[in-house]
């Protein structure tokens, strides 16, 4: 439930509202807008059916949330999530570039990959340590050698980082030595690990469940900011159809679906949305035209010799031309993208 105070309510107004919400054992989450306070109401609201809040100063709608989800759907707050991290706000007005091998292989590589990053002006590496793969017998990832890696070259170009997290056990481990901790397709439904993440005082860039529905996706989001942590990007990475030229089909359709359906930030990885590396540019294109706040690439110096996902993987040259063929048509649309072309 939502009560939206109006722009003449003020703090004595908002607070005796508040106090007795408390009372009833409510929790309550506050959004202070330019004109507008929004009080959201969280826990079993029937005992509120004949609340008397219009007798209350300052209230100017009282609103039930009739979705599911409730932190993290659109209703809930009046402004849009926007997560602030050193030099970077994913969901402002720059798009975020997130991009990096889909695994840490060796020192080499990652400070290869970190260098160029730093040198086009991207500011968030990616790179898997604990590697989800389908078969048992594929490169697992480096594990906490990984992340130790992927954190020196970091800090050596000043770049901020992802990496996902597979398991509850690993949580703080990975927080630990990354700046963002990504949830995998494969887990988008380990409500366990959610929870977790609910309490970690670190983004999680959630990732849809290849056959997630946006109501599941947000309900997994819901997990997390349930818990407390309200830092939640989602991320569409391609679904699972009866198409199969493609890994996956990256659903477009779902970037503003999700706009409408909640605040948070949405990043779009057309690498694994279409398991092509000729794909990722003009998918990439379309991510930005449909609302997308950034972007996740898988790049690699020689992606022909890379551990995984080779296929679907920029080298440099094709990541830089990306780059330089994004920017007209981010600005286009009124977002903005930094990046130095050497
Ligand atoms: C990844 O980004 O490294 C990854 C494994 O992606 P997904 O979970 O979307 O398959
Ligand atoms: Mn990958």
């Amino acid at each position: 439930m939502i009560v939206v105070m109006n722009g003449r309510a003020d703090q004595t107004d908002i607070e005796k509202i508040i106090n007795e919400l408390k009372r009833r054992g409510l929790d309550i989450n506050i959004s202070r807008g330019d004109k507008r306070t929004v009080i959201g109401i969280i826990g079993d609201t029937s005992t509120l059916e004949s609340f008397p809040f219009y007798a209350y100063s300052g209230v100017e709608k009282v609103l039930r949330v009739l979705k599911p989800y409730k932190l993290a759907s659109r209703e809930f707050t009046d402004q849009r999530t926007s997560i602030r991290l050193k030099n970077i706000t994913i969901g402002g007005k720059e798009l975020t570039m997130v991009a990096g091998p889909c695994a840490i292989e060796n020192e080499e590589q990652i400070f290869e990959i970190a260098g160029e990053l730093s040198r086009l002006g991207v500011k968030v590496l990616r790179g898997g340590a604990f590697k989800p793969r389908t078969s048992p017998y594929s490169f697992q990832g480096l594990g906490k050698e990984g992340l130790k890696l992927m954190s020196k070259a970091a800090k050596a170009f000043n770049l901020l980082t992802i990496t996902e997290v597979m398991s509850v056990k690993q949580v703080d481990l990975v927080a630990e030595y990354a700046d963002i901790l990504q949830v995998g397709t494969r887990n988008m439904q380990n409500f366990i690990l959610l929870k977790e993440l609910g309490r970690i005082k670190k983004p999680v860039m959630l990732k849809r469940g290849m056959s997630a529905t946006l109501e599941e996706l947000l309900l997994s989001a819901e997990h997390i900011m349930s818990q407390g942590n309200r830092e939640v990007i989602l991320c569409e990475r391609g679904i699972r159809t009866f198409e199969n030229y493609t890994r996956n089909t990256l659903d477009i359709s779902a970037i503003p679906a999700l706009k409408e359906l909640s605040h948070l930030p949405v990043i779009v990885d057309p690498s694994h949305g279409t398991g092509r590396w000729r794909l990722v540019n003009p998918m990439s294109k379309s991510a930005i035209v449909a609302g997308a706040d950034g972007l996740i690439i898988e790049v690699h110096p020689h992606p022909k010799s890379s551990l995984s996902d080779g296929a679907q993987t920029l080298n440099f040259d094709t990541f830089l031309q990306l780059l330089k063929e994004i920017k007209p048509i981010a600005n286009a649309i009124g977002r903005e993208i930094n990046f130095t072309d050497k």
